[in-house]
């Protein structure tokens, strides 16, 4: 089987009976992120796009076509959507209770799946207590209770792979025995970005160096072919220690069939790993082995077909086919041979009725009102320099941490809040800003505004570290030249979660200038300066000046890969979730009222106009940017409006 493909096909030309073959199904849902519903609990409504309930239905006809089919689920399914937080938080998990995920992947009979990063969000023992009643296997081999001196002596937190035996039948009609091994990692960052939930409890290795270590183990234990559930994106092609994406080396290990990928949030294969070495968008192959990885929120059911055949006492692999099935176009993309394509239903009952009470429950506390506002709060210009969204977060985070100081070693300095937009658009689409109108405020308002369980923190930065700050930030651009027209504002490569803004200063952005740093953070030159008369109560920033950052634990302990944030730099961290912060520093407030000015803007970049790509409720808000001279472009085809701005 891991022998390589080519080999494979001559042995089919060599006169196999076909007749043997095993059409083999592998299915795939990834970070789903407790979208069961297809709702959207931020806007509060639906949205048939997304959610397990409607995949049920495609899993359901893609069942019905084949004879063999098995299912697995690549991770991050626990938090993401207000029904995630209601459980974690609100309701609980009592003894006995099952999660609505869980529940709902009993039902539509999954046969084993992987935990991602975000299953460690509301820490260890939530995530205990969900997983307890999942009647499948969940597997994971590089997320460790105890690291030991060799892999094969690890302590698992998880089962690091499971031997499937499962019947099979050929075209003819008759029944096999195969046995599928099914392994499951994760970034090892894990212990990084959730350290504050975590507490050391976790240990993580190196993706490749695990499943390297197991794979002989499985195929020595029996296993026929070998499926790979990598909650890992398509990144580099060669492996460095500890990388997070990490499906291209992945694939490459000796004795691994099949991958199923995720985490990037993306969809393979796509135009968008077109040109990679070693990638195939075609055949959907990477390094020669089938490769799926189904968007995310329940977008897409990723399918790689499989034809094996029995021969030498081994299964090989004749053929494979890979595809992806979205929700959006579900009645064009469904199944051409079929003779009756339908519409999917709504949703699934009998996902629906799993979750019916939780939804009810959500929608409910959602909508309570807890505090005012007497402006539209939103992030459809965030990367103009204007947006209250932004705004509120930044004073909240600063008038709980200027509370959480008073009194200790660092009460005298001065205090910045950095805050980056949770939506920004980007790889989640036009429907990923932040809208909320001026008037009540719900909960749902502020799981809009801040969409990620994490934690607060402060950090004690340099005035040098944070002109890096500011500049890994600005990276976000393209680089603008002068006198020229309608060039893409930002680069898609970056996350928007990673556009931090420090409230507190006042600075300029020269988009004339080359980018510091590439969209993962590395510096491409230090040369690069695109931040401008940086000033701090209307005086240039001293670089060795000190300050206080209010910001949050994912940023304090590294991710993104900010100058300065680092375990040794963190002055204040504890169990509160920005979230609440933001919650109680709305409802203490007679009104909140947030001006949309950031505290950023651009030079002139004389002769230039730029694209900026927003939602499309952004039409109804052109006035905050009246300065850049809004012009509407129309839609682009992913559904974003495109603004064309004078500079
Ligand atoms: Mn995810
Ligand atoms: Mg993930």
């Amino acid at each position: 089987m891991h022998e390589n493909m080519k080999q494979e096909w001559a042995s089919f030309d060599s006169g196999i009976d076909v007749s043997t073959a095993v059409e083999l199904r592998i299915m795939e849902t990834t970070d789903l992120h407790v979208h069961l519903y297809p709702y959207d609990y931020y806007a509060d409504c639906p949205n048939p796009d997304l959610g397990l309930s409607r995949l049920a239905e495609l899993i359901d006809i893609a069942r019905q076509q084949v004879p063999n089919c098995l299912l697995f689920d690549n991770g991050d399914f626990l938090q993401g959507t207000p029904v995630g937080d209601f459980f974690a938080y609100d309701r609980g998990l009592r003894e006995g209770d099952l999660h609505p995920v869980m529940a709902a992947m009993n039902t539509l009979r999954y046969d084993a799946i992987t935990l991602g990063n975000h299953e460690f969000n509301y820490g260890l023992g939530f995530l205990e207590k969900s997983l307890m009643q999942a009647e499948f296997p969940v597997v994971s081999a590089n997320i460790l209770r105890q690291s030991a001196a060799r892999i094969r002596d690890d302590q698992h937190f998880t089962t690091p792979y499971k031997l499937l035996r499962r019947k099979v039948t050929d075209r003819a009609g008759r029944a096999h025995d195969i046995c599928i091994g099914v392994i499951g990692v994760a970034p090892p960052q894990i212990t990084t970005w959730e350290r504050q939930a975590l507490l050391g409890q976790i240990q993580t290795r190196d993706m490749v160096d695990s499943v390297r270590a197991w794979v002989p183990e499985m195929r020595e234990a029996g296993a026929d072919i070998v499926v790979l559930l990598a909650h890992s994106g398509i990144g580099a092609i060669r492996h460095t220690e500890n990388m997070e994406n990490a499906v291209i080396p992945l694939a490459a290990i000796e004795g691994v069939d099949v991958v199923l990928s995720g985490h990037s949030h993306q969809v393979f294969p796509s135009r968008t790993f077109a040109d990679i070495p070693g990638v195939d968008i075609a055949r959907g192959t990477v390094c020669g082995k089938p490769t799926v990885m189904s968007g995310f929120f329940g977008s897409h059911l990723g399918l790689i077909d499989l034809s094996l055949i029995r021969s030498g006492g081994r299964w090989e692999m004749l053929d494979s086919a890979v595809s992806t099935r979205a929700l959006r176009d579900a009645a064009q993309t469904l199944i051409p041979p079929a003779p009756q394509q339908r519409k999917v239903p709504l949703d699934s009952p009998k996902v629906r009725r799993i979750v019916a009470s939780a939804h009810e429950a959500v929608l409910e506390s959602i909508r309570q009102p807890i505090g005012r506002s007497t402006t539209a709060i939103n992030s459809f210009f965030v990367y103009l320099g204007k947006s209250a969204a932004t705004g509120l977060v930044a004073e909240a985070q600063r008038s709980f941490i200027v509370q959480k100081l008073a009194g200790s070693a660092h009460a005298d300095l001065p205090v910045l809040s950095s805050v980056a937009p949770p939506k920004a658009g980007g790889l989640a689409g036009p429907r990923n800003f932040t809208n909320i109108a001026s008037g009540v405020l719900t909960l749902r308002s502020l799981a809009d505004l801040y969409v990620y369980p994490n934690r607060i923190a402060a950090l004690r930065l340099t005035g040098r570290d944070i002109l890096l700050w500011l500049e890994r930030a600005a990276s976000a651009y393209n680089r603008i030249m002068p006198g020229m027209g309608e060039q893409n504002l930002m680069d898609f490569r970056f996350a928007g979660y990673n556009f931090e803004v420090l409230y507190g200063l006042d600075y300029r952005i020269d988009l004339t200038a080359p980018a510091r740093f590439e969209p993962d953070g590395t510096e491409i030159s230090p040369d690069h300066a695109r931040i401008r008369s940086v000033r701090w109560q209307g005086e240039p920033l001293d670089p060795d000046a000190e300050f206080i950052v209010c910001t949050n634990s994912f940023r304090a302990h590294g991710a993104g890969g900010f100058a300065g944030a680092c375990p040794d730099a963190i002055v204040f961290e504890d169990a509160a979730i920005t979230r609440d912060v933001l919650r109680d520093y709305v409802a203490t407030q007679e009104a909140v009222s947030v001006c949309a000015d950031m505290p950023f803007s651009f030079l002139p970049v004389p002769g230039a106009s730029a694209v900026l790509r927003t939602g499309l409720a952004a039409h109804d808000h052109l006035d905050v940017i009246a300065k850049h001279q809004p012009e509407l472009l129309g839609v682009d085809p992913k559904g974003f409006l495109r603004v064309k701005i004078a500079l």
